[in-house]
């Protein structure tokens, strides 16, 4: 009989499509997955990755969804994005226990052998305590954020006031030292949503096991470190499982009926700069106008996947008006080069397409991995979350990334010139950007061998996989 696994997604495309993918490849090694999924997080308007959209993607395999009640939690705009997430997730806590509580009663025969959370699902600690189920982190981002989520705890201890007003750099075992700006955002003050980021680090020694979407020879040095227990001075560091790169790749991206796709095949191999900022990454119109210019001058193909905000304070970005807020003519001028995608992309299957050979990206770490995954090198430009992190250690230690703002806040422009230079550099006409493509190559190839049999990370999946059959 199949032992079975429930997975607990946070809301939102990076933490959804990594969890999914986890899913997959757990079923081939013969468990039965359940997972629980919430609602978004965030009221938006804009078309995104649906669960149906998951759902279709699992069919055929002993997967299944339950959605969660809905929990109405409206955003409170004095509230930061970390602390409004932190409480949604923790309002749907009665709901997880209750679902958990029905599935292992349903079928005692068949116990569940793990609970499976999401790194900002930690609060269900305490129910899996309860409920007597082994519980493991999923932790959707690299070595870089692991190695400081773990730390954090000590750093709390040894410093005071605000991180974003520290002078000089700070020391995380395995990571060269950090300037204080590319620290996480959630960090830079120490508020309501620094205490939930802090709340779940803390709660990370509670972990049977901690999953990470990496593999081991993308971060060899930092992953030894955090083996070691450098990270983690004050408790026995959990078992770490570098499972990664699991992306949600399609097989011949070249075959879908998307207009970006259909765009991309009448384009020659590697000529187009693909630029896209995540699941909330948008410029204020002044800056939209800088990247139009930078891109116009650059004189490269481009596919920009543009979506907007409108107004103050946070909300999710909407489809843009292009006509609205892109420079009179633009689109004209352009039109025989370059294609502007109002909306969400289908970013995976751009990446993985043979006409793409740069992507400007917001450093997410599924973005990155989606374009390791395609050998495409990436111009970087962090906006929110972890990304400055990301985006430092891609430039300044992997060599996989070239630098376009890595202390970009929002305020003051990136002028165009500077766009064009950082474009015309990430497609190899500067010898910075040349060394990046080779080196984005060379990490695709052994980031797809990871997770083929004898890899590195089909190796650790049969170590998890024994350990979760056990049940402890
Ligand atoms: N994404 C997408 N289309 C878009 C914007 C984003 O498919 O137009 C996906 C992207 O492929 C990635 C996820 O959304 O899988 C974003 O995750 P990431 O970790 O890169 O960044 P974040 O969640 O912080 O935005």
């Amino acid at each position: 009989m199949k032992a079975r696994l429930v997975l607990l997604p946070a809301p939102g495309s990076g933490h959804m499509t990594p969890m999914v993918e986890l899913a997959k490849h757990l079923v081939q090694h013969n468990f039965s997955i359940t997972l629980l999924t919430m609602g978004p997080a965030f009221p938006s308007s804009s078309s995104s990755s649906s669960i149906a959209s998951y759902i279709e993607s699992v069919v055929g395999l002993d997967i299944t969804f339950i959605e969660l009640p809905h929990v109405d939690l409206p955003f409170d705009r004095t509230k930061s994005a970390m602390a409004h997430l932190s409480l949604f997730i923790e309002k749907h806590n009665p709901h997880i226990k209750n679902a958990i509580t029905q599935l292992k009663f349903s079928s005692p025969s068949t116990p569940i052998h793990a609970l499976v959370l999401d790194f900002f699902m930690t609060s269900m600690f305490d129910v899996e305590e309860e409920l007597g189920i082994p519980g493991y982190i999923y932790f959707a981002s690299g070595a870089p954020l692991l190695a400081l989520m773990l730390y954090l705890p000590t750093l709390d201890a040894k410093i005071t006031g605000h991180y974003k007003d520290l002078e000089g750099e700070v020391e995380i075992p395995g990571l060269p030292p950090l300037p204080s700006l590319v620290l996480p955002e959630p960090m830079l003050v120490r508020d309501e949503g620094y205490q939930s980021f802090l709340s779940h680090a803390l709660r990370f020694p509670k972990a049977k096991g901690i999953i990470v979407n990496t593999f081991a020879e993308l971060e060899s040095a930092v992953l030894e470190t955090i083996n070691e227990g450098r990270c983690l001075p004050d408790h026995p560091t959990p078992p770490i499982y570098p499972v990664g790169p699991l992306i949600g790749v399609k097989e011949n991206p070249e075959m879908s009926s998307n207009a970006c796709i259909k765009w991309l095949n009448k384009q020659p191999l590697a000529s187009v700069v693909f630029l896209c900022f995540g699941s909330m990454g948008t410029f204020p119109a002044a800056q939209v106008k800088e990247i139009a210019l930078g891109l116009e001058q650059s004189g490269c193909r481009f596919l920009w996947a543009l979506r907007f905000r409108s107004g103050e304070g946070f909300s999710m970005p909407s489809d843009a008006n292009l006509d609205e807020i892109l420079p009179e003519g633009f689109l004209d001028r352009t039109m025989e080069r370059g294609l502007v995608w109002p909306s969400w992309a289908p970013q995976t299957e751009i990446l993985a397409h043979p006409a793409v050979g740069g992507f400007v990206s917001h450093c997410g770490w599924n973005s990155f991995l989606e374009s390791l995954w395609g050998g495409v090198p990436v111009l970087a430009w962090p906006l929110y979350a972890e990304q400055r992190l990301n985006g430092f250690l891609l430039v300044k230690e992997l060599g996989l990334a070239v630098e376009l703002r890595l202390d970009y806040k929002g305020e003051g422009l990136v002028k165009g010139e500077e766009v064009e230079r950082g474009v015309r550099c990430l497609m190899g006409e500067y010898e910075e950007g040349k060394k990046v493509r080779k080196r984005a190559k060379e990490f695709s190839e052994i980031g797809k061998g990871a997770i083929e049999e004898g890899g590195s990370s089909f190796a650790t999946f049969k170590r998890l996989a024994h350990q979760f059959a056990q049940g402890t």
